[in-house]
């Protein structure tokens, strides 16, 4: 059977059954053509607005899988989309008609501890990662749902529980093994390409497929102390309030976040929570267990708790906590955020408002703490930018219905219109989400006085922009 798949320049090229049998006689792994048995179970994405229609599915081994899938591409002009873990909330690794580089089968991790470094393949997850790095009393900073691609996450900064003790996920990236469009298999370090390094801790997907991480641990656990104190969402405004008083001067162990949601009717819930829209208070404290309890616990005293799930918990278990609000390929979702230089009343009120006024109960409104080890990394350290803003919101419209799709997105991006007056022009890139939006929405505000640098590496390492299913960076003109 004969496919088509959108090339580079914008048109169609035609791959005959012996161009794929060609391909298929070059690597060692699955090569799914639409007809083929397998290609449905490919890893589904989160966003269902996005769910991608490639026109062929490379499943990579490792590495040689990835060189000779992407030098096919090359040789073919096929626009590519690298799927690490699926969850962009743009569709960026679900492009149709493309050539998607699966990454799925590439989910190792090994653990040095007494290098206290892990290595992680470029479709690992975070909980693949949190359970080997945990079994030695170790983490490399990750996000808060356990189901997040590592690639994606990290390439685009990666903001977690850890965050404020120990930054952000990018911080912790010490070397990547790369593919890159040439094929070349490159390493990226603090000794080898170490510009490639700096492109790569937050720049995204723009510089080949990564195939390994290597992070450097922090101790954690393998139990930590865990605020999880549900208020009514009536009292939202009293309990950010509360919180915003409360992070002003707790110690950078502490890493809190405020989020707005309507709980599902399930079971393993507290009764009192079932379909109750919810001012959720969560925290992390990154050091004693027994101390961090204490230090927690005026933030599970802000208002009215309907049920409060705070305690020792395994780290493990709280890098899980929020996995049931994600299922994937169930969801449509767009979202948007900013960073906010304060959160003085005005801007209080206005989260408030966008909590009660969420057109649809899985859509929600949250203010994530920053500040800490974020703001020591100076801005051009690494290719991640924004570090000094205190506050990021971010407004997550997520819904099941896709004749919904122009209400919910409409909300979002009014609700992301009037945040602008509480807040800077600057967006956490991983939390953008798209419609119609071009490929290249925000990047100039997210990179700054990076961008520039950015471009000159990009020309470097991909001067044909084959790698444009992302955050996308033009290259510099030679
Ligand atoms: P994918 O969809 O697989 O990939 C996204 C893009 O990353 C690709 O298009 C490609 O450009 C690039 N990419 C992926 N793999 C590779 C690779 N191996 N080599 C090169 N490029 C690659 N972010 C946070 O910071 N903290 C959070 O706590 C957090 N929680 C989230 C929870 C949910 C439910 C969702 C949906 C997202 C969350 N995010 C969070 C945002 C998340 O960081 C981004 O969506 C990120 O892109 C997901 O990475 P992925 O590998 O799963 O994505």
């Amino acid at each position: 059977m004969t496919i088509t798949a959108t090339t580079v320049q914008g048109g169609l090229a035609t791959l005959t059954d012996e161009v794929i049998e060609e391909l298929r006689g070059r690597v060692s792994c699955p090569v799914l053509a639409p007809e083929d048995t397998g290609f449905g179970d490919v890893r589904e994405v989160f966003n269902a607005m996005h769910p991608g229609d490639p026109a062929l599915v490379v499943s990579c081994f490792g590495a040689a899988d990835v060189r000779d899938a992407v030098t096919f591409a090359r040789d073919n002009g096929l626009v590519v989309s690298v799927r690490g873990g699926g969850h962009s909330i743009a569709g960026l690794s679900a492009s149709d008609s493309c050539m998607l580089i699966d990454l799925a089968p590439m989910h190792a991790v090994h653990v040095d501890p007494a290098a206290r470094l892990a290595r992680a393949q470029g479709g690992a997850v975070w909980a693949d990662v949190d359970r080997e790095t945990q079994a030695y009393g170790l983490a490399a900073p990750g996000g808060v749902v356990s189901d997040t691609g590592v690639a994606g996450l990290t390439l685009g900064g990666g903001y977690g529980w850890l965050r404020r003790k120990y930054g952000l996920s990018c911080d912790h990236l010490l070397a990547a093994e790369v593919v890159g469009p040439d094929g070349e298999v490159r390493v990226a370090s603090e000794t080898e390409n170490t510009d490639l390094l700096w492109a790569l801790r937050g720049g995204g997907g723009n510089f080949g497929v990564v195939t390994w991480f290597t992070f450097g641990l922090v101790d954690v656990g393998p139990t930590v102390a865990f605020a999880g104190t549900f208020y009514p969402v009536e009292e939202a405004a009293q309990v950010l309030r509360g919180w915003r008083n409360y992070v002003a001067v707790a110690p950078d162990e502490v890493t809190a976040s405020f989020l707005t949601v309507t709980m599902p009717a399930d079971p393993a819930l507290p009764p009192a929570l079932h379909d109750r829209a919810c001012a959720l208070v969560g925290a992390v404290y990154a050091g004693d267990a027994a101390a961090g309890l204490d230090i927690l616990r005026p933030l599970r005293e802000l208002g009215t708790p309907l049920a409060d799930l705070s305690g020792p918990l395994p780290f493990v278990g709280v890098q899980q906590s929020f996995d049931t609000f994600f299922p994937r390929n169930t969801l449509q979702a767009y979202w948007k955020s900013r960073y906010l230089s304060s959160l003085d009343d005005a801007a209080i009120d206005f989260v408030a408002r966008c909590a009660e006024q969420r057109p649809s109960p899985q859509t929600l409104v949250n203010v994530f703490h920053m500040g800490g080890a974020i703001a020591a990394v100076p801005p051009d350290a690494t290719a991640f930018a924004q570090r000094s803003s205190p506050f990021l919101l971010s407004i997550d419209g997520n819904w099941t219905d896709p004749a919904d799709n122009a209400d919910n997105i409409a909300w979002v991006r009014e609700a992301f219109r009037e945040s602008a007056r509480h807040g800077d022009d600057g967006v956490y890139l991983n939390f953008t989400g798209r419609a119609d939006e071009p490929p290249d929405i925000a990047v100039d505000s997210a990179f700054g006085a990076n961008l520039r640098r950015l471009a000159e590496i990009k020309a470097r390492y991909d001067p044909a922009n084959m790698f444009r299913a992302n955050n996308n960076i033009t290259p510099a003109p030679s």
